[in-house]
C-alpha cells in the first residue's frame, strides 16, 4: 500500500471538509441565486430599487424591441431614484455634521398606536391614535443636542395625519418654544408623505411661518428620497411603541391580581400616554392635542406647485420661495403661491 499517496488523499479530503460558518455558507448560496438563476433579488423595502435589480436581467430575457426600450425607460428612472437617495442622504449627514450654533435641524414623521379603551367607556373599539414626532438637534453651549417631542392625539372625528394636523401642531411648536427668538435658521427634513409633507398646503405653511411666526428669516424643507425616510423620527417610534408595551406588560401584573379595582390594560388614552413617553423616554415632552381643528378656512385656497414630486428642497425667507430638485445645489427656481 501506497501510505505517502494515500496520506495525500487524506489530506484532500480534509481539505475539503473544513466546515465553512453558517453566515459564509448563506453568503454562497445567495451568490450562487443570483448569479445562476438571475431570480433573486434580497428583500427591497422599496420597489423601485427592487425593480433596478430586476430590469437588467428582464432586459436580457425580453424578444420585443419595444418592451426592451420601454424597460430602459423604467431603468433611467429607477437609476435617478438612486442619485436622489444618495445625494439627499448624504446632504442630511453633512448638514448634521456641519450644524452651527443658532441653526434648528428638524425631523418630522407621523407613527400611529392603537390601544385598548377603558372596559367601562368600551364599545368594543379600538383607539387609534396619531402621533407627530419631532426631533430636534442643534448646538448649545458648544455641545449638540437632540430633543423629542410627540404631539399626539387620539380624537376619532378629527385626528387624521394630514395637512390640518401638521400645521396645527407647527402653530403650537413655534409658539411654545420660542422658536423665533432661539433659531436663525430651520432646516426641515421629511419623507415624502404625499397626504400631509409633499404638499402644495404643507408648503405654503412653511412660507407663512416664515413670514409671520420667524422673522422671514430661512426656513427650509428637505425631502428623502421616497421610501427611503428611515430617520431619527423612526428610532423614536420603535421607543415610544416600546414604551407602550412596557406599560401594557405591567398592567398584566393588576390583571392576575384579585381585586375590586376595574380592569386594567395600560394607557387607553392619549392622555394616558402623555407621562409614559414624557417621564420614560429620554429627552421627550409629550403634548396631548384633544381634537384638531379643521376648520376649512385653515387651507387656503391655491394653485398646485409645478413639478412638486421631482423637488427635494424648499426655501422660504423674506417672503421669497425657492424650489430645488436636491439638496445641495446652489441655484433654486424661483416661485409663488398663487391665490385662486
Ligand atoms: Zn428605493
Amino acid at each position: 500500500m501506497d501510505l505517502t499517496r494515500s496520506a495525500a488523499i487524506s489530506q484532500d479530503c480534509i481539505v475539503d471538509c473544513v466546515p465553512v460558518s453558517f453566515s459564509t455558507f448563506i453568503r454562497v448560496k445567495k451568490w450562487l441565486r443570483v448569479h445562476r438563476a438571475g431570480k433573486y433579488f434580497g428583500r427591497f423595502d422599496c420597489k423601485r430599487c427592487l425593480r433596478r435589480q430586476q430590469i437588467p436581467f428582464l432586459q436580457a430575457k425580453v424578444r420585443n424591441p419595444a418592451q426592451f426600450v420601454k424597460l430602459g425607460q423604467e431603468l433611467r428612472e429607477c437609476t435617478e431614484h438612486m442619485w436622489v437617495l444618495r445625494q439627499q442622504r448624504d446632504e442630511y449627514r453633512a448638514r448634521r455634521n456641519n450644524l452651527q450654533p443658532g441653526e434648528l435641524l428638524l425631523l418630522m414623521d407621523f407613527t400611529s398606536f392603537s390601544l385598548e379603551p377603558d372596559a367601562e367607556e368600551s364599545d368594543q373599539r379600538m383607539m387609534y391614535v396619531q402621533d407627530l414626532i419631532l426631533v430636534l438637534e442643534f448646538i448649545e453651549n458648544g455641545h449638540r443636542q437632540t430633543e423629542y417631542v410627540d404631539y399626539i392625539c387620539d380624537c376619532p372625528d378629527s385626528n387624521t395625519n394630514d395637512y390640518h394636523f401638521v400645521l396645527y401642531a407647527m402653530l403650537l411648536f413655534f409658539r411654545c418654544f420660542y422658536i423665533k427668538e432661539a433659531f436663525q435658521l430651520v432646516e426641515v427634513w421629511t419623507d415624502g408623505g404625499p397626504k400631509h409633507f409633499k404638499t402644495k398646503y404643507c408648503q405654503w405653511m412653511w412660507h407663512f411661518l416664515s413670514s409671520s411666526c420667524f422673522d422671514g428669516k430661512l426656513i427650509a424643507h428637505n425631502f428623502f428620497a421616497s421610501y427611503h425616510g428611515h430617520s431619527l423620527a423612526d428610532s423614536h417610534a420603535a421607543v415610544d411603541k416600546r414604551l407602550l408595551r412596557a406599560a401594557y406588560n405591567t398592567s398584566e401584573l393588576s390583571r392576575r391580581t384579585v381585586s375590586e379595582e376595574p380592569i386594567s390594560w395600560g394607557p387607553s388614552s392619549a392622555a394616558a400616554l402623555v407621562p409614559v413617553f414624557s417621564e420614560n423616554a429620554a429627552r421627550t415632552q409629550a403634548f396631548h392635542l384633544p381634537s384638531i381643528p379643521r376648520n376649512a378656512a385653515l387651507k387656503p385656497n391655491i394653485a398646485g406647485i409645478n413639478l412638486i414630486k421631482s423637488k427635494h428642497r424648499f426655501e422660504y425667507a423674506e417672503g421669497t420661495c425657492l424650489a430645488f430638485p436636491r439638496t445641495g445645489q446652489d441655484v433654486g427656481m424661483p416661485f409663488a403661491f398663487k391665490y385662486l
